[in-house]
């Protein structure tokens, strides 16, 4: 999904899409599988440049970071980027297709060669990077017991690790 930027307005354009949108179908199966998502994306010139802000919502699972169960993860992720587009730069000049700003709060700055923006690899892009790296259960109390070592009297009937210890034959 190639966008012009030079086609956008003052106004700015408003992007919308979710899981039923084609234009993004299967996009983000490698991350998210089949969840819904919603994302909004806002395209604005500023300046010589373009600002791109948006948001990101859906939810898949994944496995708690400290207790191993399978949970549910929300991912609720913000775009803030600047694209700007590049003049002619004299040859063997090395540039950084992405850089990244070290003060997490401002935006991100991409340069361009072109004004044709790849839309669906940024938010991929994006909603890789709004994945927590480090999920955990919603409920620390039940993440807590959860981890309890697990003595065969007291194991909570759905344990993963339990059940799979009870399907071990042993041979004589
Ligand atoms: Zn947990």
């Amino acid at each position: 999904m190639i966008i012009d930027l030079l086609s956008i307005d003052e106004e700015g354009k408003t992007f919308s899409f979710n899981e039923s949108s084609d234009e993004v179908e299967s996009l983000f199966t490698d991350l998210i599988g089949k969840n819904p998502f919603t994302i909004e994306v806002l395209v604005k010139p500023l300046g010589n440049s373009y600002q791109i802000q948006g948001r990101i919502q859906s939810h898949y699972g994944d496995v708690c970071s400290r207790c191993g169960y399978d949970i549910e993860v929300p991912l609720n992720g913000r775009m803030n980027e600047i694209v700007v587009i590049e003049k002619e730069r004299p040859r063997n000049t090395q540039v950084s297709q992405s850089q990244r700003s070290l003060d997490e709060s401002g935006p991100d700055v991409t340069y361009l060669k072109s004004p044709e923006f790849d839309l669906a690899e940024f938010l991929h892009e994006m909603m890789a990077a709004s994945q927590n790296r480090y999920p955990r259960c919603v409920d620390e109390a039940q993440c807590e017991a959860q981890q309890a070592p697990v003595q065969e009297s007291q194991a909570p009937s759905g344990h993963p690790g339990f059940a799979a210890l009870k399907n071990i034959k042993l041979k004589h």
